[in-house]
């Protein structure tokens, strides 16, 4: 029997509830896990100069996996400081983000969606290269392409779609930018002639929006680049009810962190009252990168359970707590393994 060593990380707000719930969930399956609680976001900053110690990224480098919550980054420019989560995934080079959307019974969900996309996390608009000219009044941004980082994200991508129903989509812009998703395309196919069973599509990233939105039970796996990635998967997380069940992961090499969509939730913080799915979630996805895919699989069932007939969370109309929630879904993920 493994012992998974687990990195803990709260971060801020909401981040201090959720995880101590995904935690309780992860107790009730069985499995060994040593947790290592790490710190990483404002308040870390604030303390200590630092929005991610040295220590935290030792701690993520030894674990097989990091759970994190939320970290708040503030609206105004504040000197010294760098957004967490965004500093974890190039420090790691954690390359793809894994943005599943699955049906859950929640309202305004979309029944029949289960999908996933996976997001290239390293280029594209967000290697932040900015410049005005003109006297201020052009402005050019940077968005870089490059075959390998492409050949990486969509290998990832391939092997995805090979353990679940074998469609691949590729997402671009290529019949306005041939040279750069031209690029994109290229190591796309050349990644494809080694996985020759996944049935591939091209699909433009506007009309994919709208074929979302219409209809997304026709869709499998997803790939495109960061900016398309970040906006397709918000779209998707819509879809499937929002932010409190919308869970993702940053997988790369050598690391792989695991976090719900949703930020820090200021509003609601210290109330007690956020709700953890999305965390537990995420959780999940943890487990099933660790090998565990059974154990995952019943906890979303157990998830589902819960959300058709246990206590929610305000959010989804209920008024069972943070924790009173995350307990009964740890209870009925213990009934379902004992079943
Ligand atoms: P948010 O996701 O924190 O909150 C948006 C709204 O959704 C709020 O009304 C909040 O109460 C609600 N909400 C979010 N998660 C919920 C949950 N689990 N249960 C119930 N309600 C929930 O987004 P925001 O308000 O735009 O950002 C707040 C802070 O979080 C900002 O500092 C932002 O930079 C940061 N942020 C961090 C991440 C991250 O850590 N990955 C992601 C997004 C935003
Ligand atoms: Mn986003």
């Amino acid at each position: 029997n493994r012992v998974y060593k687990i990195t803990l990380i709260e971060g801020d707000g909401i981040g201090h509830e959720v995880i101590p719930a995904a935690r309780t969930v992860l107790e009730a399956t069985g499995l060994s896990f040593v947790f290592d609680e790490a710190e990483a976001g404002w308040e870390t900053f604030e303390r200590i100069g630092t929005s991610v110690p040295e220590e935290t990224v030792e701690k993520i480098e030894r674990s097989d996996a990091t759970l994190f919550g939320a970290a708040t980054s503030p609206t105004k420019k504040v000197e010294g400081f760098f957004g967490a989560i965004r500093y974890l995934r190039r420090r790691l080079d954690l390359f793809a983000n894994v943005r599943p959307a699955k049906y859950h019974p929640v309202p305004g969900a979309t029944p029949g969606t289960d999908l996933i996309v996976v997001r290239e996390n390293t280029e594209g608009l967000y290697v932040e290269q900015e410049r005005r000219y003109a006297r201020g009044r052009v402005a050019i941004a940077d968005r870089v392409i490059t075959y390998d980082a492409s050949y990486r994200i969509v290998e990832f991508a391939l092997e995805l779609a090979e353990r679940r129903r074998g469609q691949l989509a590729l997402v671009h812009k290529a019949n306005v930018l041939p040279l750069s998703d031209g690029l994109f395309l290229e190591a796309a196919y050349d990644a494809a002639k080694r996985h020759p069973t996944v049935e591939i599509e091209e699909v433009i990233v506007d009309a994919c929006a709208m074929r979302l939105v219409r209809d997304p039970s026709q869709f499998d796996v997803l790939v495109m680049e960061n900016l398309f990635g970040d906006i397709i998967s918000d779209l998707t997380a819509g879809l499937v009810g929002g932010l409190g069940i919308a869970p993702s992961g940053n997988i790369g090499e050598r690391a792989a962190i695991f976090e719900p969509v949703h930020g820090s939730a200021p509003d609601i913080a210290g109330k007690g009252i956020a709700n953890p799915t999305a965390t537990i979630l995420s959780a999940a996805m943890m487990l099933d990168h660790l090998g565990e895919s059974r154990v995952a699989r019943v906890i979303e069932e157990a998830v589902d359970r819960v959300l058709e007939s246990g206590p929610r969370t305000p959010d989804l109309g209920g008024r069972a707590t943070t924790q009173e929630f995350a307990e009964a879904v740890a209870a009925k993920v213990q009934e379902l393994l004992s079943a």
